[in-house]
């Protein structure tokens, strides 16, 4: 069982460290009314289940919507340490990106629109979820706009526009008035309309669904925080009040997984930080445009992605991404990245000038050599599931929920088949020294313009 350390975190009930911090001034859960939601009580004493899921992010609640569909008659349990969203989940830029688990290295047409058709299946979901179970998380489906800033930039998107085309996606080039029309930035010389995506507020989306997945069945646990996890035909799974037992296991905890020994040196966590700001007036919005209400990225290697709100802000984030010594999680605040994003929001829209910032937070998502996920099943007793390495997985944690109902009852399609499955985790180095080798891919990603890494 290669990617687990048996010897990890071995004295019982030790809090894997640095998994809390204690505030964070994110505008999503401001909007969810977090302040004011119930979050469900800890598991204690000793229990037994069919299914343990751990994390409830988007890939474990996901997953747990999925098995309860597959496996009615089974008791499944999901366990959370602090509250279901707490995680990269409820703190994202809400970029929903259809295309985002293509393999843009595939060359057979009837296999493209198979990964086209299990790429688009997050957003999908998500839909699902709002027609069938009434989740409101202000989804708007208004497309994506990648914008270039140099001539350089302006061949990638044509590029980029081609290969979309591939997978038969249409998207537009725009420039010009055309552009201006989009958005008015002087830093912009060309933009890609892409219809295929949607923005929505991830923290609405995660409490949301905690609620479906309780009202499927599920027993949600709440301030729950799992110690250590003992594998075998039934998996002992400690945490600070309680222990529960389990023949099957989802690790869903994708940049957190490392601290109980999961995929260590293999998936390591990187922050990324936002900002919201105040609400922008009539005038203000008609000085940068943007009537499309489109989720906007730029093509640079540190680039910085915004989204309008629902509520007529912007929020923006990106600019760096931060790997800290010794597999650290994000404190949730980091000020030199927040300038960052502020200095970009302001290079971007000079005209906005003046406008406040309201909130600054940050989060950590994971990170693998590859930029690739992996979703599949380990263990001598091939019963624990996982989802990981969701660098950006919004929609794509929806999917591998799917996938792991799917692994889980035995079945063989499309899903199951994804070039995700099972994928290999390259060996990222060790942990010591990949403080050093970040600081040195950034340095090139600044100074070359490139990535040695993905
Ligand atoms: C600031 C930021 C911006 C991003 N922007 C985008 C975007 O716009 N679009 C996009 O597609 N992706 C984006 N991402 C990435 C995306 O949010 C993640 O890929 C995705 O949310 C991962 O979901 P997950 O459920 O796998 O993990 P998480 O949401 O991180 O959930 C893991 C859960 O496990 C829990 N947990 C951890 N350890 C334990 C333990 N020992 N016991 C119990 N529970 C535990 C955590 O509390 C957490 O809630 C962004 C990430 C960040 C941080």
């Amino acid at each position: 069982m290669k990617y687990f350390s048996r010897f990890h975190n071995r004295s019982r009930n030790l809090r894997p460290p640095d998994l809390y911090e204690y505030f964070v001034d994110n505008f999503w859960y401001k909007t969810a009314g977090m302040e004011n939601q119930k979050i469900n009580e800890p598991l204690r004493g000793s229990h037994k289940a069919d299914i343990v899921i751990i994390g409830g992010g988007f890939t474990g609640l996901s997953a747990a919507y999925n098995i309860r569909k597959k496996f009615p008659e089974k008791t499944i349990v999901l366990l959370e340490g602090a509250f279901c969203g707490y995680g990269a989940s409820g703190r994202n830029g809400g970029f929903c990106i259809a295309t985002a688990l293509l393999d843009w290295d595939q060359k057979d047409p009837e296999r493209r629109q198979k990964d086209l058709a299990v790429s688009s299946y997050g957003l999908d979901q998500i839909k699902m979820m709002i027609s069938d179970h009434g989740v409101n998380c202000d989804f708007a489906e208004n497309g994506m706009l990648a914008v270039a800033m140099n001539e350089k930039q302006v061949d990638e998107l044509e590029e980029y526009r081609e290969e979309l085309n591939r997978f038969g996606l249409e998207s537009t080039l725009v420039q010009g008035k055309d552009l201006e029309a989009e958005i008015k930035s002087p830093l912009f010389v060309a933009g890609l309309k892409e219809p295929h995506g949607a923005i929505l507020n991830p923290a609405k989306l995660a409490r949301e669904m905690k609620r479906v997945v309780e009202e499927v069945g599920v027993e949600v646990r709440e301030r729950t925080v799992v110690t250590r996890i003992r594998p075998g035909q039934i998996n002992h799974v400690d945490t600070e009040l309680g222990v529960i037992h389990a023949p099957t296991l989802v690790i869903a905890m994708n940049a957190y997984a490392h601290k109980l020994g999961f995929f260590k040196n293999r998936v390591f966590p990187v922050s990324v930080y936002q900002v919201a700001t105040e609400p922008l007036s009539r005038a203000q919005w008609e000085s940068i445009g943007w009537g499309n209400r489109q989720g906007l990225s730029d093509l640079r290697t540190l680039f910085s992605y915004s989204a309008p709100t629902a509520d007529g802000r912007i929020v923006m984030g990106g600019s760096d991404f931060v790997y800290y010594d010794h597999d650290a999680l994000s404190s949730g605040n980091d000020k030199t990245v927040t300038h960052r994003v502020i200095d970009n929001l302001f290079a971007f829209f000079p005209q906005l000038e003046g406008l406040q910032i309201d909130h600054a937070w940050g989060g950590t998502t994971a990170y693998t050599l590859g930029r690739n996920p992996s979703v599949g099943v380990i263990g001598d007793y091939q019963n624990i599931f996982y989802g990981t390495g969701f660098n950006e997985g919004v929609p794509s944690t929806q999917t591998a929920g799917r996938i792991i109902a799917d692994l889980m009852a035995g079945e063989s399609n499309d899903f199951t088949d994804h070039v995700m499955v099972n994928r290999k985790i390259p060996y990222a180095g060790p942990k010591n020294l990949r403080g050093i080798f970040g600081r040195g891919v950034r340095w090139m990603m600044e100074n070359l313009g490139y990535s040695p890494i993905h």
